[in-house]
């Protein structure tokens, strides 16, 4: 197949007549359609693997091979993947778990039917074994394409287990070409995924481009404390023209950060993969308009967890800013590498603060499921008894957070002989016995921790940033870059800012107020809430039971009042000054309506005073009365250890009762901390049966960890 053609078709894919391949596109090209192997590209973020892929695909199908499947982690990338293959003429279809089943069904179909050129799924699909065997293997793949392939080497940053089954499925294609890409790779990552892609008797390629961006001035600066990075961001992002993204490593921080840039007048959004108080399905939604404000340059900058990634592609973003330090170089160079795709200047800084190392912490002690917890699980599923158990049974039966009850079963879905498999709604155990790979999950806690000191080591460092990023992935070509802090330090940023925006944060800090939202049903049916709440028998939709909604004043433990509440807490007392704040909050920023016109609190078991003392100051500054209106009947464990809602409904299942109740009358429930909030449903549901007027729960701190 000839040069001549894919050039052709280049032209036509870009839209230009002038456009030419980048260095080694076409020996890409050339080493699949023509020589047929097996192939890695290494290459930067921005040096066209989709157009290699959507033009290999063309001169296969025009050869009358079968079509081209295409693995890729993330959904947002398959949108803008099917509106380009299409400029390629090449007709991509994807199935996916955000699709309906007709529209699945209807791809294999057209899939099978070669009606198709190209499909795109996600790795986790392939742990469908009818999948495999029924549409996959039948429709005689032409090329297999690895997106992201970096994803398959344990070496790497981001292994994801679900990428290990593409090895076990290509073992069955042994003869079709494979081009696995990716950005980024070290030297242990690309012998990772080369023995991953090894067949006997055949050769894998090696594409390896440069690495560095000419564009980019990296820097970095340490500012302890939020509050300086905030005061930093708003001085700074108006001084660089265009668009760009901040990274913040949690939920709360992306969105606290977003907060305080649209205070400052900056057009700012908060990014995430699950968006606070929006459904799965809301929050997709959510994000697309979100990039597309961000493409549109209707938006100034976006805040972002790392769930801004692989995928999103902006030429001319002219910032990439860490609010808090990234985990590794490589995740690092991957971020960063965002900025300056199509324009001569962009910045990169790197901000690091001391809430970064606990931070890290929890992200290395948290990434493996617990061996108790996979110990009890599969022990769920081994009794005589058990014919396979839905999610929600196990969340019944193990006091783990559903968030970590999912991450088990996916973590051992992927393990291969696999422990358990999935059907219908059903999980069962297989025969295979099991143990948990200790050794492997050592090994690579060990590496994320080295990671963690090599980035720190980074933050350091003296001699070029650009160099120093491209040796830690193995490019040993780079020479010093002249545009970074360390070669051109006349023109870096300042660390500096005006002394009146850090007190305007430090007060910003001060006056947040977190949402609390009324939960509207105690189970997902009759069943559930009645085994939730035998005693209590809620309804299982609370309708009028329900409380108004809430307001906390700060996360525990952050800057401000955060670390206050916290001391206080500890104190068994607390700060008369925490009471002033909630004054504030709720008569500027709350404003509960009908304001309430009595008070009461929640009283806790080991220091009775502790929240009754705090809901009395309240209650006078607000110049109302303060009634003992809840009474604990039973003893309970601490809700705080109940990790997810049919532990803490079990929990609170005839805990209190309610007496003195105000017919008709607005109340302030209040209470210290709120974590998962069914304290303040439960309670809330007992005041209105008693005839209260709304309730409106609030709380001094939130200790929600996100
Ligand atoms: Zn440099």
């Amino acid at each position: 197949m000839s040069h001549q053609r894919a050039l052709e078709l280049l032209k036509q894919g870009v839209g230009s007549t002038t456009a030419n391949f980048h260095t080694d596109q076409w020996e890409a090209i050339d080493t699949i359609v023509n020589h047929r192997k097996r192939l890695i590209c290494v290459q930067r973020t921005g040096w066209g693997k989709s157009s290699v892929y959507f033009i290999s695909t063309k001169l296969m199908r025009e050869k009358g091979h079968g079509p081209t499947v295409i693995i890729s982690p993330l959904l947002a990338l398959m949108r803008n993947q099917i509106e380009s293959a299409a400029m390629y003429g090449v007709a991509l279809g994807t199935v996916n778990s955000s699709q309906s089943n007709d529209e699945n069904t209807l791809n294999k179909q057209r899939l099978l039917a070669g009606q198709l050129d190209a499909l795109i799924i996600a790795p986790e699909q392939l742990a469908n074994d009818v999948f495999v065997s029924e549409v996959i293997i039948p429709a005689n793949p032409g090329l297999f394409v690895i997106d992201e392939a970096h994803c398959i080497s344990d070496w790497g940053h981001d292994f994801r287990p679900d990428y290990r089954r593409i090895s076990r499925v290509l073992g069955n294609i042994a003869d079709t070409p494979v081009l696995a890409t990716t950005a980024t790779a070290t030297k242990r990552v690309v012998e990772d995924v080369l023995e991953q892609l090894r067949v006997e008797g055949q050769q894998i390629y090696l594409l390896r481009g440069q690495l560095t961006r000419d564009s980019i001035h990296l820097q970095n600066i340490h500012l302890p404390k939020r509050s300086q990075r905030l005061a930093w961001l708003t001085h700074i992002i108006p001084q660089i023209q265009g668009t760009g993204i901040v990274y913040a490593t949690t939920i709360n921080d992306a969105f606290l950060v977003a907060a305080w840039l649209k205070s400052c007048g900056i057009a700012a959004e908060g990014y995430a993969g699950s968006i606070p108080g929006l459904s799965k399905a809301d929050s997709a939604e959510k994000r697309e308009q979100l990039e597309q404000a961000l493409l549109n340059n209707e938006l100034k900058v976006l805040v972002s967890t790392s769930a801004l990634g692989m995928g999103f592609d902006k030429g001319d973003l002219s910032f990439v800013i860490h609010y808090q330090s990234a985990g590794s170089v490589v995740s690092y160079y991957q971020q960063v590498g965002r900025a300056g795709r199509s324009i001569e200047n962009a910045y990169g800084v790197l901000l690091s603060g001391d809430e970064d190392q606990e931070i890290q912490n929890y992200f290395i002690r948290e990434a493996f499921p617990k061996r108790e917890l996979v110990h009890d699980l599969l022990g769920l599923l081994e009794e005589d008894s058990c014919d396979g158990l839905k999610k929600a049974d196990l969340e019944a039966q193990l006091n783990y957070a559903p968030m970590k009850i999912g991450a088990a079963l996916t973590f051992l879905k992927a393990e291969y002989p696999t422990p358990i498999v999935k059907e219908g709604p059903l999980f069962k155990r297989t025969v295979s016995a099991y143990s948990m790979p200790t050794e492997m999950i050592e090994r690579l806690s060990e590496r994320k921790i080295g990671e963690w000191q090599e980035i720190q080591a980074y933050l350091q460092e003296s001699s070029c940033l650009m160099q120093v990023l491209a040796k830690a992935l193995d490019d040993e070509l780079a020479t010093p870059c002249g545009k970074c802090a360390n070669c051109d330090p006349e023109n870096a940023f300042t660390s500096l800012y005006p002394h009146e925006l850090g007190q305007k944060a430090v007060e910003f800090l001060g006056n947040t107020m977190i949402p609390i939202e009324p939960k509207k049903q105690v189970g997902n049916g009759h069943a559930q809430a009645a085994s939730r709440f035998q005693e209590y028998n809620f309804p299982f939709r609370l309708g009028d039971l329900a409380h108004e909604p809430g307001a906390v004043l700060c996360h525990w433990g952050e800057a401000g009042w955060g670390e206050i509440a916290a001391a206080g807490k500890r104190a068994h007392a607390f700060d008369p000054r925490l009471a002033d704040a909630c004054i504030k909050m709720i008569n500027e920023r709350w404003q509960p309506n009908p304001m309430p016109t009595w008070v009461t609190y929640v009283p806790s078991q080991n220091y009775p005073n502790l929240v009754k003392d705090f809901a009395e100051l309240v209650a006078e500054k607000l110049g109302l009365e303060c009634v003992e209106a809840v009474v604990k009947i039973e003893k309970t464990l601490s809700q705080k250890r109940m990790e997810n809602s049919d532990f803490r409904c079990k929990n609170l299942d005839g805990a209190f009762a309610v007496q003195n109740v105000r017919a008709d009358e607005p109340v302030l429930l209040i209470d210290d901390a709120s974590d998962s909030g069914w304290t303040f449903a439960v309670i809330a549901a007992l005041l209105r049966r008693a005839e209260s007027g709304p309730v409106f729960p609030m709380a001094i701190m939130s200790t929600k960890s996100n």
